[in-house]
């Protein structure tokens, strides 16, 4: 019988606080003592954001000084795509000005270049810690948006070149557009902004407009109303053909016709009882909340001129009325009124991007988090503008981009990533059928270099970059994984992980491993399976110096003490050591579990500096009998040495 000796000292139980590059995972705590859940978690994140603002301070603060450059600070957080303007940090540039002003600062800087002490620094970062953790962290759906952005602009770059297309004519302010306009702008679902080019000018929406007029009436009204009275059919027509589908309907909400009726709706039906001023004041404030208060304004000379030239439109109205597809107490002429105003707001490719993100991101702004539509309108609006965003090329574009988006005549054209971002292109050439040469061509590219199109195989297809994937991700939720089986007892979660080539001996931040873990909670069969069948190493040390032996010791698992100790002095009286290659093979046993190998890395470069990168395992002391994969354990990230710069 092993004598169990419980230490009096006993530290933490395992908390497992995994590090890889410059982002850490706490997720794991076996804590005895019973506390509820939201307790829990209400400690987790408690200890998170301790843990992260001291972290950032590290990252960046001069080791001479002891100070932190808020300069160097602010340009690494827009390398994650964050900008200062962003209204989720708010309150953080707002502290700089107050410090700022309290410092009395003779220096010359500015409050976004000032030097502050830790302190400070944490006070100031405290209220947007959470956002600014996860940028740092890598957590956004981009996470290395620095080599995003330079290939997005590549791309920007080969369309400049592209001088074809025409300007629309058929109203003054449009045939003055300078044909070298190109502007672009993305926001992704989690606020990373970039722009490049013209982003600033402004352009009406023209029929940019359509599928937001579309989505107030599907929140207002719901789909069995809106489409009581307008298609879901491309027409196969000319955008402002005089035809009618055969239930005598427009076409579908993205053609003149169909928009026209959906004005209708929003007069007769959504706001019966406002004026026309008020139901402008009102459209204007819903792509106001889904711009993210962005600049959207009005052109009234545009205004007056479309409304001059609408022989067209006013045709279909015309018709419309006469096959009866307009709502009671419409008055048609403040209807067509309505939608010259609509055409005629203006914006710019900044505001159009963040509203094209609210559109990928469910109908959530993402820069102020407004909840401005239900999910399911957007669902509704994304599948028209898949089938019938551009004119006559729809389907060409269906099938070539595979993504929603709506393109306008004043060279405009919104595209729509669902979950991932918003882009909004603007080039005032248009091709044949009315779509903006430059901003097709930059879709058309944009999807042969990334597995953006809707069909694009995410797991197979392999000559397309995935942005969406972290450098570590895979392997960094492999090591959770691995750590979290040892903990929970899982062999067969472990053999998978074995057989997914895994490198079984890697540790987390405080150099526990699985058969740390799987000792600490008694898992007798994990225990055997790592030292039998994987051949891992039976006496790591820890930080604290602890082995695998002392953790069961430590958590009174007798029969686990036991095996190891017996394991402990054979290993000692064998001379032979096992080999390295044996960690990967297979058992027969192994062969009928299903093989998940997700060990993929990509050659990208971090935007920030990597401060636990330096640190390996490897030369750590550890005393194993079997030569671990130095390589594989430091690229988690578990540098032991390097405890003043823990990684986030
Ligand atoms: N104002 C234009 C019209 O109704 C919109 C055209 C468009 O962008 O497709 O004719």
């Amino acid at each position: 019988m092993i004598a169990i000796t419980i230490l009096k000292n006993l530290r933490a139980p395992p908390l497992m606080n995994l590090v890889f590059a410059n982002r850490k995972l706490s997720f794991y705590d076996t804590s005895s003592t019973p506390k509820t859940k939201e307790d829990n978690a209400k400690l987790h994140r408690e200890q998170e954001q301790r843990n992260a603002e001291d972290v950032l301070f590290d990252m960046f603060a001069s080791e001479e000084t002891g100070l932190i450059s808020m300069g160097k600070f602010l340009a690494g957080l827009k390398t994650t795509g964050i900008r200062r303007n962003d209204p989720r940090v708010r309150e953080l540039m707002d502290n700089l000005k107050k410090v700022h002003k309290l410092n009395n600062y003779e220096t010359g800087s500015s409050a976004e270049t000032q030097h502050l002490n830790r302190e400070t620094f944490k006070a100031v970062v405290a209220p947007n810690i959470v956002l600014i953790a996860k940028a740092f962290r890598q957590q956004f759906v981009i996470p290395d948006f620095t080599s995003f952005v330079k290939d997005i602009e590549d791309i920007y770059n080969r369309c400049k070149t592209n001088t074809l297309g025409k300007l629309a004519d058929y109203i003054p302010q449009l045939a003055r557009y300078n044909p070298d306009s190109w502007g672009l702008s993305i926001c992704t679902i989690d606020g990373q902004r970039f722009s490049i080019g013209d982003v600033d000018v402004p352009f009406t929406l023209q029929s940019c407009s359509k599928p937001l007029t579309y989505a107030i009436a599907l929140e207002k009204l719901g789909p069995k109303v809106v489409h009581s009275y307008v298609g879901q059919e491309p027409s196969g027509r000319n955008f402002n053909e005089l035809v009618l589908d055969q239930n005598k309907k427009p076409h579908n909400p993205m053609i003149n016709a169909g928009a026209i009726l959906t004005c209708s709706l929003m007069n007769a039906l959504v706001k019966p009882d406002m004026t026309s001023a008020e139901i402008f004041d009102y459209t204007m404030s819903w792509f106001k909340r889904l711009s993210g208060g962005e600049y959207i304004g009005f052109n009234n000379a545009v205004f007056l001129s479309e409304r001059e030239a609408a022989d067209r439109n006013y045709a279909l109205g015309f018709y419309m009325r006469e096959n009866k597809c307009f709502p009671k107490r419409t008055n048609l002429k403040e209807v067509m009124d309505f939608y010259f105003q609509c055409c005629s707001m203006e914006t710019n490719c900044e505001a159009m991007s963040v509203i094209a993100a609210s559109l990928a991101n469910g109908g959530i702004c993402p820069t102020t988090e407004e909840k401005v539509f239900r999910p399911e309108v957007i669902r509704d609006v994304l599948s028209i503008m898949h089938s019938c965003g551009t004119y006559d090329y729809s389907g060409q574009f269906a099938f070539k981009v595979g993504l929603p988006a709506k393109s306008g005549v004043s060279g405009g054209m919104m595209l729509v990533i669902p979950n991932v971002m918003g882009i909004f292109a603007w080039s005032p050439p248009l091709d044949h059928l009315g779509n903006t040469v430059r901003g097709l061509q930059f879709c058309e590219e944009l999807v042969s270099m990334f597995n953006f199109h809707r069909y694009d195989n995410l797991k197979h297809l392999s000559n397309k970059k995935d942005p969406r994937k972290h450098r570590y991700e895979t392997k960094g939720l492999s090591i959770v994984n691995l750590l979290f089986s040892a903990a929970s007892g899982d062999v067969t979660a472990l053999r998978r992980h074995r057989l997914s080539g895994m490198d079984i001996t890697l540790a987390d931040y405080d150099g526990r491993t699985a058969l740390h873990l799987a000792a600490s909670e008694g898992h007798l069969e994990c225990v055997k399976f790592l030292l039998e069948q994987c051949h891992v190493p039976h006496n790591p040390k820890d930080r604290w110096g602890n082995l695998p032996v002392d953790e069961a010791e430590n958590f009174g698992h007798c029969h686990v003490v036991e095996f190891l100790r017996s394991w402990a002095e054979k290993a000692d009286q064998s001379s032979e050591e096992c080999k390295p290659e044996a960690v990967t093979s297979k058992t027969q046993a192994d062969e009928e579990i299903c093989s998940t190998s997700d060990l993929e890395t990509s050659p990208t470069t971090s935007p920030i500096p990597t401060p636990v990168e330096s640190g390996s395992r490897a030369g750590s002391g550890r005393s194993s009998p079997v030569p671990s994969d130095a390589g594989s354990t430091a690229s988690a990230g578990s540098s032991i040495d390097d405890k003043t710069k823990p990684g986030l």
